[in-house]
């Protein structure tokens, strides 16, 4: 990756579908998508396929705002993210995944982050009775097995794209867990590196850059601060104030890859979380009268697709991580 991001689109879409690296790319994201679909098949998930639309969703994302749809004259949502139906779909089966696209419109700043897509994908997986624990194990081994899948198979694209596979030497010789650090750990450490970050709210884009550019494996930071997410990641009960969750961060510098967390599960909760975070629990209707009646704990994490495809291929900015990108603000195809 340059210090020197392209963060514009190409201006045309032929122009990108012609490109030698955007065909690469696209190998590279199907034998990714490949590797995660086999190795979830073989550990007895099943997949689902949730819907695109609905009378709620996801409120989760830093700052980026949902698109409203007029269905029959009711306000419906595109996906932001597949939570609540991950969720639901384990009344059904308990070990369950999915690769759906999810649609948010982003602040205009994070048009130069390189990380952001309008429009995107997320490799979803939800565990019923699992811990946070288990749910980060499953994580790693999805980036481990879709790296060894790439450097296995397809050495041809990988030199079209210019990444050496040598930058997957330490993820894949080493058997043993990614490094984990809490984020008052990494605020700590990045006051050391002379970055303030806000001990109360997510790490900042710089600041996640700065610990991942020190980084040659991907590695985890655990339990994020209440205000900094939505309300179905699990509070800490011995640890109020403090989530069960997770993010991965890719090393390199390419930042954020997966968000995951032990989920709330009780009504009583859900309601109290949602309050908190300025949702409106009468907006929530089915999902609360489905809460009502009972749903599994469970942990589960969204692995962005074209992030993971982007730190793969070693692409500089995610929208070459699309066929059909969209970026904040830029009015395309
Ligand atoms: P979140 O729950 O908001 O953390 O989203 C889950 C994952 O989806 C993140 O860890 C990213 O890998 C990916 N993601 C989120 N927002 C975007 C975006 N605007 N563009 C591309 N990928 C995204
Ligand atoms: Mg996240």
């Amino acid at each position: 990756m340059t210090d020197q991001q392209e963060t514009q689109p190409p201006t045309t879409l032929p122009a990108h579908l012609r490109n030698p690296v955007t065909r690469a790319m696209v190998r590279v994201q199907n034998r990714i998508v490949r590797a995660a679909r086999e190795h979830l098949t073989a550990q007895g998930f099943t997949e689902l396929r949730p819907p695109i639309i609905g009378p709620v969703t996801d409120p989760g994302g830093r700052g980026s705002k949902q698109i409203d749809i007029d269905f029959y004259g009711h306000r419906y949502k595109l996906m932001t993210s597949a939570i609540l139906y991950k969720q639901a779909s384990l009344l059904a089966f308990d070990k369950i995944f999915c690769v759906a696209p999810n649609v948010r419109l982003e602040p205009l700043e994070t048009a130069n982050t390189s990380r952001h897509l309008v429009e995107f994908h997320q490799l979803d997986v939800e565990i019923a009775g699992a811990s946070r624990n288990d749910a980060m194990n499953v994580a790693q081994d999805i980036v481990a097995t879709a790296a060894a899948a790439v450097v296995a198979d397809l050495e041809d694209e990988l030199a079209v794209l210019g990444r050496d596979p040598q930058a997957f030497a330490a993820l894949l010789k080493e058997d043993a867990p990614f490094d984990r650090m809490t984020h008052a750990d990494a605020v700590a450490g990045l006051s050391r590196l002379g970055h303030p970050q806000n001990p109360d709210a997510e790490i900042d884009w710089e600041g996640e850059a700065l610990l991942s550019v020190r980084a040659d494996r991907p590695f985890f930071i655990t339990d994020y601060p209440k205000g900094s997410r939505g309300f179905y990641d699990r509070e800490n009960p011995e640890r109020p104030g403090v989530l069960t969750n997770f993010d991965l961060i890719a090393p390199e510098g390419y930042g954020e890859l997966i968000s995951g967390s032990e989920r709330e599960h009780d009504y009583a909760r859900i309601v109290a979380r949602m309050r908190e975070t300025g949702e409106n629990p009468a907006k929530y209707a089915w999902y609360l009268d489905m809460v009502r009646g009972g749903i599994p704990a469970s942990s589960g994490f969204g692995i962005g697709l074209e992030r993971l495809t982007r730190y793969i291929a070693g692409l500089d900015a995610v929208w070459q991580a699309t066929a059909f990108p969209k970026t904040p603000g830029v009015v395309s195809a």
